[in-house]
């Protein structure tokens, strides 16, 4: 009985476990392939991780959850890459399907990691979940993380987490160039208070910030922290097909923010209407 209780505690309390046990995309390989120019995808059927090659080494964004480690290394050395050669770990954001793994992939690589201001204390948590890694530069909104010729900007797209991470990058592919949106999280998740939040007074207002970055953003390569954003499935069996790369897909970028901003704002009134009590 204790241990149901408990189950049913951490259901309740922790979004990522409930739908950890709903998808069974979280915890399944897919096979790594160049996105474009020198950004890879290394991560399971739905837990996006990316890898940028350069000549001083990789950087990875997300680690997903500490027991798909194991999977993204797989997927980094099919490619015939070398996961010692992390040099630097990002994050889209500090909730587990994106971050547990990062502590592992510090201790085994060496790499630096740099976090958003707004989550460095829950990526540095040794609580259970949680990474326990250490943070070796805390970024704040526009910095530029730079390695063997690449630039990543760091956008805070705040709201979901409070240093919620929207990556942006250009690659050359074809003798052009593309500019590549790695989204963070626009989502409201179950049980998010926007009004009347004390944990999170600005939460809405951050939302709100989020969207307005998203629509700003020059757009080429629609990504983001969970496959299912951008339709990664479906867009990697047509890429194996040949012909125009899906992942170019600006219009896809925008009807996904548009309608993600909806249910936000839709959210926000019913909940305007009608207040919670209390939350986070
Ligand atoms: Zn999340």
């Amino acid at each position: 009985m204790k241990t149901i209780l408990r189950t049913m505690l951490l259901v309740i309390v922790s979004p990522a476990f409930a739908l950890a046990q709903a998808n069974p995309d979280w915890h399944a390989s897919f096979p790594g392939f160049k996105i474009a120019g020198n950004l890879y995808y290394v991560g399971t059927a739905d837990l996006a991780v990316y890898l940028i090659r350069t000549p001083q080494g990789n950087i990875l964004i997300n680690g997903d959850f500490a027991e798909d480690v194991p999977t993204i290394r797989k997927s980094i050395e099919g490619l015939g890459f070398k996961y010692n050669d992390t040099k630097i770990v990002l994050i889209s954001h500090a909730h587990g399907d994106h971050d547990e793994g990062v502590g592992m992939i510090q201790k085994d690589t060496g790499a630096e990691v740099m976090v958003m201001e707004g989550d460095v204390a829950e990526v540095q948590s040794t609580a259970q979940g949680r990474p326990g890694a250490k943070v070796n530069r805390t970024l704040k909104d526009g910095d530029k993380v730079e390695l063997g010729g690449s630039t990543l900007v760091a956008h805070l797209t705040p709201g979901h987490t409070k240093g919620c991470t929207t990556w942006t990058m250009q690659v050359e592919e074809g003798g052009k160039t593309l500019n590549a949106v790695i989204i963070g999280s626009p989502n409201v998740n179950a049980g998010y208070v926007l009004v009347g939040n004390k944990n999170y007074p600005t939460i809405a207002q951050d939302y709100e910030k989020t969207f307005n970055v998203l629509n700003s953003l020059p757009i080429d390569l629609f990504l983001g922290a969970h496959g299912a954003y951008f339709g990664l499935k479906a867009k990697y069996e047509t890429m194996k097909k040949g012909g125009a790369n899906p992942f170019i897909d600006p219009a896809g970028y925008k009807a996904y923010v548009s309608e993600r901003e909806a249910a936000f704002r839709k959210e926000w009134e019913r909940q305007k209407q009608n207040p919670p009590s209390a939350g986070k």
